[in-house]
């Protein structure tokens, strides 16, 4: 018969790693800018930090629809479920065809 030891899946150092991202996770991180919270709660942070933006596409197409959706007064606007696609060529405007 031909057995099988099941291996460990982390090693002793492996499971320290995780342990420790867990304890970061759970008591170090910032939960609402994700930032240590040592630097983002610092006095010696305040006016110190630029912001980038970048506009997610998909989301604003998602906006758009539930802003013409709420405009159009849809009935219990609350159920609608919202997915977003890539549009089919043939509902492209002619500009943006390929
Ligand atoms: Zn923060």
């Amino acid at each position: 018969m031909i057995g099988s030891v099941l291996e460990p899946e982390w090693d002793d150092v492996e499971r320290a790693w995780m342990l420790a991202r867990e304890h970061y996770r759970q008591v170090d991180q910032c939960q609402v800018c994700g930032m240590p919270k040592a630097i983002c709660r610092s006095i010696e942070t305040d006016g110190m930090v630029a912001v980038d933006s970048e506009r997610c596409h998909v989301s604003a197409a998602i906006a758009r629809k539930q802003r013409a959706d709420q405009q159009a007064e849809m009935d219990l606007p609350e159920t609608l479920a919202y997915e977003a696609r890539m549009h089919q060529p043939d509902e492209l405007p002619p500009e943006a065809a390929p």
